[in-house]
């Protein structure tokens, strides 16, 4: 029996269970996580970790010592990953976006094709947002010989939630190695204002903000009534010839709608300037399918705490290295290799 793999989750967040629970499906190996998301201001389990577990649990005929909401230590042990109908609800508005990227690498791994019905929140703060998923993970893991697409069937707006995003996923061979060190030419841009059940104004006011920041022509507001709750994001999209991007912000009670529309805006303006092919936000979703994959490099930004704490616990299952050269200031080049 495979030896019980230790984790100390105090250092990230939900990532460092969810990339867990990835490999422990793929490689067979158990793991015990401690502290988990020991700094986060709500420690341990929550909901949207506890779906991932439980759908883990399920997708594998798997066990899970610990699975409970507040939990800071779980112990997990995947049996056989299964392809085939799975549905999951998160029962709050728990991003089924990152549940969908917990259970993918795996269900590349299984026995047959499956598709995923997941409920919960589809446009959340400090997840992907559906748009994401489709416009930027998807196309990159694509070029590893991935084979996923997904499908929007209901917006559910973080804090009501009631999102229903479906998956088809086909099982690949191993993931190649790719490269991700230049964008090609930038071929359009667009801004996307999806709302529901608040005013236009407002919705309104965030487009025009963000058209100030970053002008582009093709631009429009997106009513996603009927629908459950209320609520408003600025999706602004990029597509290049090799990699895109999406920029996003959430509408939240207390923050204007102008700083709303500035905030995607500006964080796409600051992307299209830099010339870099990977952004912030990819740049950590890429480590687990290159390490999959044995090999790969991509050129990035500054980088965000999740690149740490994840490549740890990739390290912890699979006999890879990372090797990150900063190039120049706030330019790094990251490579995979076995
Ligand atoms: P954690 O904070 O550990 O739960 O991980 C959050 C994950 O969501 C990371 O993989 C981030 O890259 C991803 N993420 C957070 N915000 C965004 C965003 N606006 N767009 C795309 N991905 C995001």
């Amino acid at each position: 029996m495979s030896k019980l793999i230790q984790i100390d989750g105090q250092e990230g967040g939900g990532q460092m269970l969810r990339t867990a629970l990835s490999l422990a499906m793929i490689t067979g190996q158990p793991f015990r996580m401690t502290n988990i998301r020991g700094k986060r201001p709500k420690p341990g389990l929550m909901r949207q970790h506890l779906t991932c577990v439980r759908a883990a649990v399920e997708i594998s005929d798997g066990t899970a010592d610990g699975a409970e909401i507040g939990s800071t230590e779980l112990v997990f042990r995947a049996g056989k990953v299964r392809g085939g109908d799975h549905r999951f609800a998160i029962g709050t508005a728990g991003s089924t976006g990152l549940l969908f990227q917990t259970l993918l690498p795996a269900l590349l791994h299984a026995d047959g094709a499956s598709t995923l019905r997941l409920e919960g929140g589809t446009h959340n703060p400090l997840a992907p947002p559906f748009e994401f998923l489709d416009h930027v993970f998807l196309p990159a893991i694509r070029r590893m010989g991935a084979d996923a697409t997904i499908s929007l069937l209901e917006t559910g707006f973080a804090p009501a939630g009631g999102g229903i995003m479906e998956a088809v996923i086909q099982p690949s061979r191993k993931l190649s190695p790719v490269e991700f060190h230049d964008r090609g030419e930038l071929r359009s841009t667009n801004i996307r204002v999806p709302v529901r059940h608040l005013s236009l104004d407002i919705a309104g006011r965030i487009l025009d903000s963000a058209l100030a920041t970053l002008p582009c022509e093709d631009a429009s507001i997106e009513r996603r009534e009927p629908g459950p709750g209320r609520g408003v994001t600025c999706l602004v999209s990029a597509t290049f010839d090799h990699v895109n991007e999406l920029t996003s912000a959430l509408g939240e009670m207390g923050v204007t709608a102008e700083a709303v529309g500035h905030r995607a805006a500006k964080s796409m303006r600051n992307h299209i300037q830099s010339g870099l092919p990977v952004g912030r936000w990819l740049a950590d979703q890429l480590l687990l399918p290159m390490a999959l994959a044995g090999g790969g490099s991509f050129t990035t930004g500054s980088l965000d705490s999740h690149v740490a704490t994840n490549i740890s616990v990739i390290g912890k299952f699979l006999p890879v290295k990372f090797q990150i050269d900063s190039i120049e200031r706030g330019r790094n080049l990251i490579r995979v290799h076995e």
